[in-house]
């Protein structure tokens, strides 16, 4: 039986570390960090995460500014407020919740976010550093917060065969870089994969980012592997992850719940990368 990732418990670990640290300044003087957040439309679900991030902020003491925008809102129109708030020297980071309106490039939302705000870590530019293993930039919150998770629970990615089954530009594109920068050994998969068992039977570390609703059974799961469920669907009315995790977790050694394990320290990440903005504009550490 699989010990159980606990996002949420990890999470309020290091955002009480977080808000003492911003207390600290507070008292100095200095002022609160920002984050603008902008949502396009009335999606449900990119609401009930614009709340969850916005009530993760005020926890901590990050002020967040929120800019709500119609659906039928013109990509122009969304550009320029991105570019007002990048001159704003109140404001540390910008966060434009996806996915955005099919008539609106999110592509071109992201390369006008200045990277120095570019908390979700997105850009390009921040993509680029990631690769280049450089500190300076953002790393996209999702693959940050379960680099946090597995160093919180003592997991060393070095020489684990790591399998990460999705390939997508916010989740397993970028954590397959941020881990092997770490010196994993990363198999990365995705829908042309030919034969996706052979790759994840073979994982110590099996990392599942597809939105497909229980893609993983216990017999593609190595017997003590851990297992890490970025996935977020429904099934028969209730959220699940990619992972059958009611079989899998009699397998795994260490296995991540959905709700209540990646998405949490996901929050976390981006309270993270808004506190590291606000330093960096601050010319503190
Ligand atoms: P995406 O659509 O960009 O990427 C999905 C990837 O999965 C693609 O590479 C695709 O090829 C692959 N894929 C799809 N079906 C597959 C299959 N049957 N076999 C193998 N690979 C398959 O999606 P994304 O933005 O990376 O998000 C993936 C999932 O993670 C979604 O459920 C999303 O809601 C969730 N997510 C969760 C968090 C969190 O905080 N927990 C954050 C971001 C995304």
């Amino acid at each position: 039986m699989a010990t159980i990732l606990d996002g949420k418990e990890v999470s309020k670990i290091y955002r009480e570390r977080l808000k003492k640290e911003i207390d600290q300044l507070r008292e100095k003087g200095y002022r609160k960090p920002s984050l603008a957040v902008i949502l396009v439309g009335n999606d449900p679900a990119s609401q009930v995460y614009v709340n969850n991030k916005r009530k993760a902020c005020s926890k901590v003491g990050i002020e967040s500014l929120f800019y709500h925008l119609p659906e039928d809102c013109k990509e122009e129109k969304l550009l320029s407020l991105v570019k007002e708030l990048n001159e704003n020297p109140e404001v540390d980071g910008i966060l434009v919740q996806l996915p955005l309106p099919k008539h609106i490039n999110p592509q071109r939302v992201i390369e006008t976010i200045r990277p120095d705000k570019d908390v979700d870590g997105f850009h390009p530019e921040n993509m680029g550093k990631l690769i280049a293993n450089l500190d300076s930039g953002f790393i996209p919150c999702t693959p940050l917060g379960i680099k946090i998770l597995l160093e919180h629970y003592g997991i060393d990615v070095q020489g684990k065969d790591t399998t990460i089954v999705g390939a997508g530009y916010i989740v397993g594109k970028p954590l397959s870089v941020l881990l092997l920068n770490q010196n994993a050994t990363v198999t990365t998969c995705h829908i042309y994969t030919k034969d996706l068992k052979k790759h994840t039977l073979n994982a110590d570390i099996l990392i599942s980012a597809t939105g497909v609703a229980h893609l993983i059974k216990e017999d593609m799961v190595k017997e003590g592997a851990v297992v890490i469920d970025v996935g977020i669907s429904k099934k028969d009315g209730k959220i699940v992850g990619d992972v059958d995790f009611e079989k899998v977790k009699e397998k795994a050694s260490y296995i991540t719940p959905v709700p209540g394990g990646v998405g949490p320290m996901t929050v976390t990440a981006l309270l993270l990368n808004t506190f590291k903005a606000y330093k960096n504009h601050l010319g503190l550490d």
